[in-house]
């Protein structure tokens, strides 16, 4: 891609953070110009309604992949300072750890889990081993101390920080509409193409069987939520950024969506700032039953305005319906985290259960690397930023960036792209 004199419309896929921040940052570049740069963001249904509003917002500069993780890290900061991110999206540093929990709970409270339908790690906490103290940091007093067995902080506040992610993806989103992106409320149906050379003004949907390198990006046909009409915009580039949907509109890109189910709950009083990775066993209580009934994986973050997210493993029952609007929720599931989490916390077995939901997590299928796609195709015209999986959130504005540079200036000069790599798609 080379740097432009035309007139560009740039059309982003996907109000979801990665879209969102690639919109803001594409506004902010130092080279936008808006009589050269239009920036059009089209989403399906609401902005931050997929996992982008239902994460739990942890950032880490020891995130994957590290070619975006400390970039990113590091503008999550100057972002927040330049915007007031404590005020507006919950930005703060946080302490990370890990620990394990051993509790006893009531067998008839604990549902069985179906061995067809097993619990599948989010990725972020990739098992390392505790050490054996079971002394928790005298701050850490929201946990209750009889039920911890192993503790250990892997993280300080110098690596580690959270957003609301809902807030900071509308946020970005506002910024960016403000220094002149338009966004429209409507479900993208197709990238259109035409022949490259020009020979023919024919155009044509993007397919599984198009011949991307004879092909350049024309148009995009989309469905406005609003009129339920359908109208095609023109685009010179298309940034699709639609989470574990890219592949409905590029089939080229293998996604296996994975569902996770979270709960916020509102407590009594404000608890310490920190992100936990925990590992509950629950064990049955009646006098006959001695061994545990089983064992369950939270992220349990506590966040400012008394506010405590938690989130559980994910799952493969449902498969990914057409909008995140029709996103199933397990009462169920949502239950088995909330009788896990108030099993080891006074703190939120005094508090309010705000929100049950689920999501999904856009984790590549792409052979040999899990790296999200970020860059250019092998289509003229088309640019991936997907496949984020469990680190979108910390990973989102390097993301941005990155694409910003590349669509500007026609080349990546913030980081090293190498493992992100879009063309033939791994
Ligand atoms: C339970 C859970 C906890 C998580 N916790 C963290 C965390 O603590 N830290 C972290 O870094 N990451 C976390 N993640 C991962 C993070 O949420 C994702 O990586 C990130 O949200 C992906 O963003 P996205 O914009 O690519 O996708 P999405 O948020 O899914 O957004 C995609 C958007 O595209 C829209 N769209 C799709 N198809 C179309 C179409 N045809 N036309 C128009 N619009 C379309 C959708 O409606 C959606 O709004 C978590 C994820 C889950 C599930």
């Amino acid at each position: 891609m080379s740097a432009p004199k035309e007139k560009q419309n740039i059309v982003i896929i996907g109000g979801g953070i990665i879209g969102c921040t690639t919109a803001y940052y594409l506004t902010h570049h130092p080279n936008f110009i808006p009589s050269v740069h239009s920036v059009t963001l089209i989403e399906a249904t609401k902005l931050a309604n997929g996992a982008s509003g239902k994460a739990g917002g942890l950032l880490a500069a020891w995130a994957n992949p590290s070619s975006l993780a400390r970039l990113s890290f590091d503008l999550h900061d100057q972002l927040a300072r330049e915007h007031d991110g404590a005020e507006r999206w919950g930005y703060r540093r946080v302490r990370c750890g890990q620990l394990t929990a051993v509790v006893s709970q009531r067998a008839d409270t604990s549902r069985q889990e179906s061995s067809s339908h097993p619990n599948i790690d989010l990725g972020k906490w990739w098992g390392r081993e505790v050490k054996k103290s079971s002394v928790l940091p005298d701050d850490l007093d929201w946990f209750d101390p009889q039920s911890a067995q192993s503790y250990e902080e892997f993280a300080d506040t110098s690596s580690t920080a959270q957003v609301h992610p809902f807030q900071f993806t509308n946020a970005m989103a506002k910024l960016a509409e403000q220094s002149g992106a338009r966004i429209i409320m409507g479900k993208v149906e197709c990238i259109n193409c035409c022949d490259a050379d020009g020979a023919s003004q024919s155009t044509s949907p993007l397919t599984s069987s198009s011949d991307l390198t004879q092909k350049k990006v024309v148009s995009v046909t989309y469905t406005d939520k609003a009129t339920s009409k359908t109208l095609t915009l023109p685009a010179t580039i298309v940034v699709l950024a639609a989470g574990p949907w890219t592949p409905t509109l590029f089939p080229k890109v293998r996604i296996q969506p994975l569902r996770a189910h979270s709960v916020t709950m509102k407590l009594q009083r404000p608890v310490s700032a920190y992100c936990l990775f925990s590992d509950i066993r629950i064990s049955d209580s009646r006098p006959t039953g001695k061994a545990a009934l089983k064992a369950i994986s939270l992220e349990i973050y506590a966040r400012p305005n008394n506010e405590v997210y938690i989130c559980g493993q994910g799952d493969r029952d449902v498969p990914l319906p057409p909008t995140n609007s029709a996103v199933e929720v397990s009462s169920d599931r949502c239950q088995d985290i909330i009788n896990a989490a108030m099993s080891v916390s006074a703190e939120l077995r005094d508090g309010k259960v705000t929100g049950r939901r689920a999501c999904y997590l856009p984790t590549l299928d792409a052979g040999a690397s899990s790296d999200p796609l970020v860059g250019q195709t092998d289509l003229p015209g088309l640019v991936l930023a997907t496949g984020h999986s469990c680190w979108g959130i910390s990973n989102a504005p390097a993301t941005g960036k990155a694409v910003s540079e590349l669509i500007i200036d026609g080349k990546v000069s913030c980081m090293d792209m190498a493992n992100l790599d879009a063309r033939g798609i791994r």
